[in-house]
């Protein structure tokens, strides 16, 4: 079987056919199926409040719903945590998400509450210790240095003693100091709703990426600075955040996006949703995703002339997912 039909490459398009059943590229002159893209990279999830979605309460604030002692906390111990991190999965592989970054709350039972579903594509997961116990697992997701303060320093210290990566939000609902988060020297961090210029510097400077997740931040009435990222060159990917907020799907996400910063290119947009992080993912080329023909890729349906324009479309579907793993 294969599919041919426009690719969309970090360099643009290119006209290509795919052999389903090794992987190669190859000449064939039957008709278009659809438009081809790398799987999506979703690198900011928290799959494990999915379930939460139909029963959201309106009108909290950021606080009151997911901070420390908020509504979803609360949430997350009275339900099954694996069943809400399945439906997230669900919404994921039927997205065509190839690359799953998720904070993972609830010490070493979340971690495992994940581990335990068979997801095709590949998860990345972000530990955090119930109290004051050790780092679970490889990596760490950081709540905030506001929430956690000099613990932050201690589960860092565990994930890169582990080789792990570190993750952290930062600056999601007031400005944070930057030069604490600069001192703790994290792989990347989430949010950045409210930096400053000088810390988006300051960011890129120590090389530090970046996770944004328009959607999200839209919900508590935030919005990062994305144009100013995208000109500093920061190392950038999307994400979906809560998973009873948005959807995990990082179709929604991007038209999301292109709506409310016009001045991006709809190239841009989808590059940062099919190659988010690269710079991260490659730093010691032990990521599936430092070559991204090795992640997979998404068949999407024709709905425009314009390879663009049909992506971005609200009509657009995904009619099929070749992983390769
Ligand atoms: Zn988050």
């Amino acid at each position: 079987m294969f599919w041919k039909g426009s690719l969309f490459t970090k360099e643009g398009f290119i006209n290509t056919c795919i052999d389903l059943e090794n992987c190669k590229f190859v000449t064939n002159d039957k008709e278009e199926d659809g438009i081809i893209v790398p799987l999506f990279r979703n690198c900011h999830t928290h799959l494990g409040d999915t379930g939460a979605r139909e029963s959201l309460p309106t009108g909290l604030s950021l606080a009151e719903l997911v901070g420390p002692n908020g509504w979803k906390h609360k949430w997350l111990e009275n339900n099954n945590i694996e069943n809400s991190i399945l439906q997230g999965l669900k919404e994921a592989t039927y997205s065509g998400i190839g690359l799953v970054m998720d904070f993972r709350e609830g010490g070493k039972e979340g971690l495992n509450a994940f581990k335990m579903h068979d997801y095709l594509g590949t998860s990345i997961l972000f530990g955090r210790p119930l109290k004051d116990e050790a780092l679970p697992g490889t990596h760490a997701g950081i709540s905030s240095l506001k929430d956690v303060g000099d613990l932050a320093f201690e589960l860092s210290s565990q994930a890169r003693a582990r080789k792990g990566l570190i993750g952290i939000h930062h600056s999601e609902n007031e400005h944070e100091n930057i030069d604490a988060l600069i001192e703790l020297n994290p792989d990347f961090a989430v949010h950045l709703c409210h930096a400053t210029d000088e810390d988006l510097s300051a960011l890129k400077k120590a090389n530090i990426s970046v996770v944004v997740c328009p959607r999200s931040n839209g919900y508590f009435g935030n919005k990062p600075p994305l144009e100013k990222m995208i000109d500093l060159g920061l190392d950038l990917g999307f994400g979906t955040d809560n998973g009873m907020v948005c959807s995990v799907n990082m179709l929604d996400e991007i038209r999301f996006i292109r709506e409310n910063y016009p001045s991006i290119s709809s190239h841009k947009i989808l590059e940062i949703a099919c190659f988010g992080l690269d710079d991260m993912l490659n730093k010691d080329v032990t990521s599936r995703y430092f070559n991204p023909k090795l992640s997979g890729w998404a068949l999407l349906s024709r709905e425009a002339e314009d390879n663009y324009e049909s992506i971005f479309s609200p009509e657009t579907k995904v009619l099929g997912v070749r992983w390769r793993n």
